[in-house]
């Protein structure tokens, strides 16, 4: 393993629920905040997950070829942005994607403080970064964020055109069934992560090996 190896909780590739057009999403291991009603709390530990090089990562996202985007999340992508800054530079040696980030962090922060190395080469790579931790009290059931707190950057104009309303466009989300693992993935509407955790039980009474992912993402900033 490299420097750049990430610690990687989840992939999904091909999904629609994630940001415009068919995405691939990349959800990192670890989070520095702890936000009450955070969908993923299994990925907030700094523990070891799955070990993967930037390279390898690229081309996994990139394997189906409706892929226009990535969709970084987590965990806290800032705690890893070196890796992650690797895959979005491998990944467009492979096609010319769009890149949609969740951060924790504040954008100002990250350019004045950076909370770690490759924030800057991440933030370059960057098309649309969503900032901002999750509040609960503030979750208007709007938007690709978790949040009314959390803000849409659009660092290039290159999603900015396209009719699609990150801020204000009704939720959707995907459920995927892997085996005795389901991941929901994307920003949830309301009710629909209770349900998803109900059916889960539900299975898991007659079955007991069901597993859930709530991999969101910061859904929950
Ligand atoms: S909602 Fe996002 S920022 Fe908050 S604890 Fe969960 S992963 Fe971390």
């Amino acid at each position: 393993m490299t420097g750049t190896a990430l610690n990687v909780a989840a992939t999904r590739v091909g999904t629609e629920a994630l940001g415009p057009g068919v995405r691939s999403a990349l959800w990192v291991q670890g989070c520095p905040f702890s936000c009450a009603g955070c969908m993923a709390p299994d990925w907030i530990p700094f523990r070891p997950a799955r070990q993967a090089e930037p390279g390898d990562l690229a081309r996994e996202l990139l394997a189906d070829p409706r892929v226009t985007g990535l969709t970084f999340s987590g965990g806290e992508p800032m705690a890893q942005a070196a890796g992650l800054a690797e895959v979005a530079r491998k990944a467009r040696e492979i096609r010319d994607v769009s890149v949609i980030c969740f951060t924790g962090h504040r954008l100002e922060r990250l350019r004045t403080r950076p909370p770690g190395p490759g924030v800057a080469a991440l933030l370059a790579a960057v098309d649309v970064l969503i900032d901002g931790v999750y509040v609960a009290a503030l979750d208007d059931g709007h938007g690709l964020r978790g949040s009314s707190n959390q803000r849409i950057h659009h660092l290039t104009g290159r999603l900015a055109g396209g009719g699609y309303d990150f801020a204000h466009r009704a939720r959707s989300a995907e459920i995927a069934v892997n085996g005795p693992e389901a991941l929901l993935i994307g920003v949830p509407p309301r009710g629909l992560l209770d349900a998803f955790d109900r059916a889960v039980d539900a299975v898991r009474t007659r079955t007991t090996t069901p597993t859930r992912v709530r991999g969101q993402e910061h859904d929950e900033r």
